[in-house]
């Protein structure tokens, strides 16, 4: 069974309606969405050190048995080609001239034996970079959706999904590329590198020096490029983070974009991103491009120079032909290290960067945790126990106008309380603060006689039940997403709770029963028959505290009469908080509290607020009418 990205609490901001609304302002002004800016971008270069330091602490410390393996195979690797060239001396001497008829069969072994050793490293060398990179990237992975899954509501919602499933697939790779190729990388041609300095050094120690000379330039050009490989890199990153939004939105409202025949809109949307990527990465290309032929020209110009002196040496007396040929043989094949050290610099600066937005990610802390010394939540005992109080509270998204001003709620235990009231007047909102998805800004909220801040987040929200207008059902089997609601529950227990929620009929008539998967977002299910999967989700939940937010708005007149039917079941003996769209559906309540922006404007049963005769009594006769009209 696949993970829930979310906790099995439906959340009512994930909603279809706010979906499509982000979608409408999407449609209608292309980019007024910047791409999040990823926290310490290439501008703080000076957290390189810390980056590494970090990879080898976290991720690379745990694999240094494979690594060392590798590093012993590509020694191994580079050895044996240069027993290759080497045996190529006795093989000439030996045939060739000395004629000697055994080293017919010899030398032949001798060049199949170096073969295979070197097949033998070569894969080893290939396999445990691969697979330690390959292992690297899934560690990074799971704590990036540990960090993820944990975050509290808002942080999560600061962010598009988009943007987070793209980092979770393109930056993860671009580190995969930087730990294959830097590390298998920096081995080889730094072992290359000395021994060819070595060889270098025995022949003529000035010669060395003075070939040496321009290696600051190298590290310079290398730097630079380095750098603008990073910026271009970086933005490309981004932009392929607002190509995964598009996507993802062109996607999830395709329903809407066929509707309005906004398939051309979407695409060009999406053509303007894939050619702003598109610059960004060919600006990388570039730069990565130009590191290799920049070294080389640098190299050849300190080989130009090398050799004069040399020459001028030799014509002096003070250089043998041989120490100059082995030096300049030398000289030439350590150009080969340098360029692949140079492009090594740019790949591991493109991996540098995407290691920081990557940690960006896995160090987002939850800003809602339990509070030290949080209790669980104790239920059971006295009936007042799951009495929900809300004393003057106060609260503010991080955009926008206060959502509740200074709201007082008494919800006795076991019984049913309406919220009534225009929409946008913060109903919602009640159950956001209760379910502690957000934090009140001033007041308190109490569960008994527990503050529901000193409660710990797990029995919290194990005890309420939510039920929302546009239940979110994962691609799973009916089975599997009524068991949300308690996982691990038995299959009795499962029918058990699609029975009382009236689901067990339709389920029962589908071809694979409990074992049809829904479709995406519950797709292959109507309106209807999801919100009575996921009232057969809360049932299981058995929770004593019960939210339903417009369970039943959505719904025609026969789904909503079952729909309904089974609700009765639910509520019975629970605390329960209920926010209905039709008035008729609250009539019972024992308690009707109405807000207007923000305040609660009135209290009371149906019949006190009727007589009272102000926005309850208006809304009622509203309701009605519209309700007549479209009967
Ligand atoms: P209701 O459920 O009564 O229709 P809500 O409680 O959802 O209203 O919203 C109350 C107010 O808070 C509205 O003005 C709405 O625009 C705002 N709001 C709701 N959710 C968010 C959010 N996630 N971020 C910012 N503002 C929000
Ligand atoms: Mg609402």
């Amino acid at each position: 069974m696949t993970v829930p990205l979310l906790s099995p609490v439906n959340s009512p901001h994930d909603s279809l309606q706010s979906r499509m609304n982000f979608q409408a302002k999407n449609v209608a002004a292309p980019g007024v969405h910047p791409p999040l800016r990823e926290r310490g971008s290439h501008k703080t270069r000076a957290g390189d050190f810390q980056i590494v330091k970090r990879l080898l602490r976290d991720y690379l410390g745990d694999q240094w048995l494979a690594l060392s393996i590798a590093a012993v195979c590509m020694v191994i690797t580079a050895g044996t080609s240069g027993a290759l060239a080497a045996i190529l001396n006795p093989a000439i001497k030996k045939i060739f001239l000395d004629k000697v008829p055994h080293m017919l069969v010899t030398i032949p072994l001798e060049i199949m034996g170096i073969v295979l050793l070197r097949a033998v490293a070569s894969f080893g060398e290939q396999y445990f970079t691969n697979s330690t990179a390959e292992r690297i990237v899934a560690a990074v992975q799971r704590d990036m959706f540990f960090s993820q899954v944990r975050l509290d509501l808002g942080s999560l919602n600061a962010v598009h999904s988009g943007e987070i499933i793209s980092k979770f697939l393109y930056d993860v790779a671009m580190l995969r590329n930087a730990i294959i190729r830097g590390v298998a990388g920096l081995g080889k041609e730094v072992v290359t590198l000395v021994a060819l300095l070595v060889v270098m050094l025995l022949q003529d120690w000035q010669l060395t020096l003075i070939s040496l000379a321009l290696l600051p330039a190298v590290a310079f050009v290398t730097q630079k490029l380095g750098r603008s490989l990073r910026k271009s890199s970086t933005r490309g990153m981004e932009e392929t983070g607002v190509l995964a939004r598009a996507l993802s939105e062109t996607l999830s409202g395709r329903r809407i974009i066929k509707a309005y025949n906004l398939e051309d809109h979407a695409a060009e949307i999406a053509y303007a991103r894939i050619a702003r990527r598109l610059k960004y990465i060919l600006k990388a290309v570039r730069s990565r491009s130009a590191s290799v032929p920049s070294t080389d020209l640098i190299g050849g110009l300190a080989a130009a120079i090398t050799v004069a002196f040399a020459g001028w040496q030799a014509m002096h007396g003070q250089l043998a032909v041989n120490e100059f040929a082995a030096f300049v043989a030398a000289m030439l094949l350590a150009q080969q290290p340098v360029r692949n050290l140079s492009q090594l610099t740019a790949i591991s600066n493109e991996g540098l960067s995407a290691a920081n937005r990557l940690f960006a990610i896995i160090d987002l802390k939850p800003r809602i945790v339990d509070a030290a010394g949080a209790r669980p939540l104790e239920l059971r005992a006295p009936a007042e126990a799951s009495r929900v109080r809300f004393e003057r509270v106060s609260f503010q998204y991080e955009t926008g106008a206060p959502a509740l001003d200074e709201v007082s709620l008494d919800i006795p235990a076991g019984k049913k309380v309406a919220l009534v009231g225009p929409s946008g007047s913060g109903k919602t909102t009640v159950f956001n603060l209760l379910l502690r998805f957000h934090e009140p800004d001033t007041g308190t909220i109490k569960i008994g006689e527990q503050d529901i801040r000193n409660i710990t987040l797990k029995s919290l929200r194990e005890n309420i039940a939510l039920v929302t207008q546009d239940p979110i059902l994962f691609d799973e089997s009916i089975a599997q997403n009524i068991s949300l609601g308690r996982p691990g529950a038995t299959r009795e227990a499962i029918i058990a709770a699609a029975r009382a929620a009236a689901a067990d009929g339709f389920i029962q008539a589908t071809e694979r029963g409990y074992d049809a998967t829904v479709g995406e977002g519950g797709l292959k299910l109507s309106g209807g028959q999801r919100q009575r999967i996921a009232i057969a989700r809360a049932m299981l939940r058995n929770a004593p505290i019960l939210l339903l937010d417009e369970a039943t708005s959505a719904l025609d007149g026969e789904s909503e009469r079952q729909v309904q039917e089974a609700l009765a079941t639910l509520t019975k003996g629970r605390t329960t908080i209920v926010i209905a769209h039709r008035l008729s559906t609250v009539l019972d309540a024992d308690i009707i509290y109405v807000l207007e922006r923000g305040r609660v404007v009135e209290r009371g049963c149906h019949a006190d607020l009727m007589v009272k005769g102000g926005l309850y009594a208006r809304l009622y006769r509203h309701n009605l009418s519209d309700g007549q009209e479209s009967a």
